[in-house]
C-alpha cells in the first residue's frame, strides 16, 4: 500500500501521516507514505520524523500537474489535505486560496485520473455550509460559504465531484468542524491564545464573543479519515463532528484556567469581517455508515493540547515572531 498525503506538513496532513508511520490506522500498518507539500508558512518539515524508513517528502505545489504526472504513479490512495487554510489570510490574499484550493484540486484530480490511483478522500471542512442560528448542517445542506476561504473549499468540492460525476473517479468527500491539537500554527485560535498566555500577554477575542464553534480533536479527525478512505463509498460526502460546542468566550475562559491566567487578560477587539456566526455538523451519516465516533474528550483534549504547547515552545516560537496575522484569532 502506497499512500500520498497532500499538505502532510501542516497540521492535520502531518498528524495523519505520522499515524501511518506509527502503524495506527487498520490496514494500512505498513503502508509507505509520500508527503507533498509547498511548505509554505504553514508547512513544517518538522512535524514529521526527519528520517523514516516508510517516508518520502517531495516538496512542490499541488497546482504543479508535471510534478504530479511524476510522483503520482504507483500510489494507491490519496488523502488531499493541502490548501490555504486560515480564514483571516483570505480575507487579504483570496487569489492565493482560489489558486492553492481550487486550482490545486483540480490539477490533483487530473493527475490522479492520469496515473491511475485508485482511491482520493478530499478533505474540506464544515465553513462551506456558511453560518447557521438554530439546527445542524446534514451532507444535504445548501453551500453557502462567506469566506473566500470557506468559498475556495466550497469550489474545490464542486469540483471533487466534478471528477466522480464525470469521470468516474473513485473519491470521497469530508466536511469535519474545528480541529484543534498539538502542531497547530499559532495563528490559529487555541495555539493563539495559549502562547499568548505563556508569554504573559494579552489574548485578543473578536466582538462580543458569541460566535460558536464545534471543537474535536485531530486525533479523532483523522480516524474519521481513515475510515473514509478504507469504507466510505465514491461520490459521497462524510460529514465529521461530534466535538465540544462552546462560544468562543467560553472556551477563552477554559484557556485563562488552563494556563493560570485572569479575565484581565483577555482584550476584545473589532469583530472580523463576515465572521460566521455559528456552525454546527450533523455527523449521522458517518457514525451509521462507517462506525465513526470522537473518543477525546474536549476537557482532556484541551489540557493535553495546553500542555503541549507548554513543552514544546521551541517549536512555536520560532512561527510566532515570523506570523505576519499573530495578533487575530481565528477559529479555523
Ligand atoms: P495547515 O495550514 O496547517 O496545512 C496546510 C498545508 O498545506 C501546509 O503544510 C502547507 O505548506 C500546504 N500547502 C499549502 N499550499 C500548498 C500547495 N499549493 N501545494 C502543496 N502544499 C501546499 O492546514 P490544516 O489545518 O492542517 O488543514 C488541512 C486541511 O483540512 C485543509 O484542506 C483544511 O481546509 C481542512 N480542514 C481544516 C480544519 C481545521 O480546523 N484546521 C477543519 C476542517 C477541515
Amino acid at each position: 500500500m502506497k499512500v500520498l498525503v497532500t499538505g502532510g506538513a501542516g497540521f492535520i496532513g502531518s498528524h495523519y501521516a505520522r499515524g501511518l508511520l506509527e502503524g495506527r490506522h487498520a490496514g494500512y500498518e505498513d503502508a509507505d507514505v509520500t508527503v507533498l507539500d509547498k511548505l509554505t508558512y504553514a508547512g513544517n518539515r518538522d512535524n514529521l520524523p526527519e528520517r523514516h524508513p516508510r517516508l518520502t517528502f517531495v516538496q512542490g505545489d499541488v497546482c504543479d500537474l508535471p510534478l504530479l504526472l511524476d510522483v503520482l504513479p504507483g500510489h494507491d490512495a490519496v488523502v488531499h489535505f493541502a490548501a490555504e487554510s486560515h480564514v483571516d489570510r483570505s480575507l487579504h490574499t483570496a487569489a492565493e486560496f482560489v489558486r492553492t484550493n481550487a486550482g490545486g484540486t483540480q490539477t490533483l484530480l487530473e493527475a490522479v485520473l492520469r496515473t491511475g490511483v485508485e482511491r482520493v478522500v478530499h478533505v474540506s471542512t464544515d465553513e462551506v455550509y456558511g453560518s447557521l442560528d438554530e439546527g445542524s448542517w446534514t451532507e444535504h445542506s445548501p453551500l453557502l460559504p462567506n469566506t473566500p476561504y470557506a468559498a475556495s473549499k466550497a469550489a474545490s468540492d464542486l469540483i471533487a465531484r466534478s471528477y466522480f460525476r464525470t469521470h468516474g473517479a473513485d473519491l470521497s468527500i469530508t466536511r469535519c468542524s474545528n480541529n484543534y491539537g498539538p502542531y497547530q500554527h499559532p495563528e490559529k485560535l487555541i495555539p493563539c491564545f495559549v502562547t499568548h498566555l505563556l508569554e504573559g500577554r494579552r489574548v485578543p477575542l473578536y466582538g462580543d464573543g458569541l460566535n460558536v464553534r464545534e471543537w474535536l480533536h485531530v486525533d479523532d479527525h483523522c480516524r474519521a479519515l481513515h475510515l473514509v478512505l478504507t469504507g466510505g463509498r465514491a461520490g459521497e460526502i462524510y460529514n465529521v463532528g461530534g466535538g465540544d460546542d462552546r462560544t468562543n468566550a467560553a472556551l477563552t475562559e477554559e484557556l485563562l484556567r488552563l494556563c493560570g491566567a485572569g479575565p484581565g487578560m483577555v482584550e476584545r477587539v473589532a469583530d472580523r469581517k463576515g465572521h460566521d456566526r455559528r456552525y454546527a455538523i450533523d455527523d449521522t451519516k458517518i457514525r451509521e455508515e462507517l462506525g465513526y465516533a470522537p473518543r477525546i474528550p474536549f476537557e482532556r483534549g484541551l489540557a493535553d493540547t495546553a500542555a503541549w504547547y507548554r513543552d514544546n515552545p521551541g517549536w512555536w516560537k520560532p512561527l510566532k515572531e515570523t506570523g505576519p496575522l499573530e495578533e487575530t484569532e481565528e477559529e479555523n
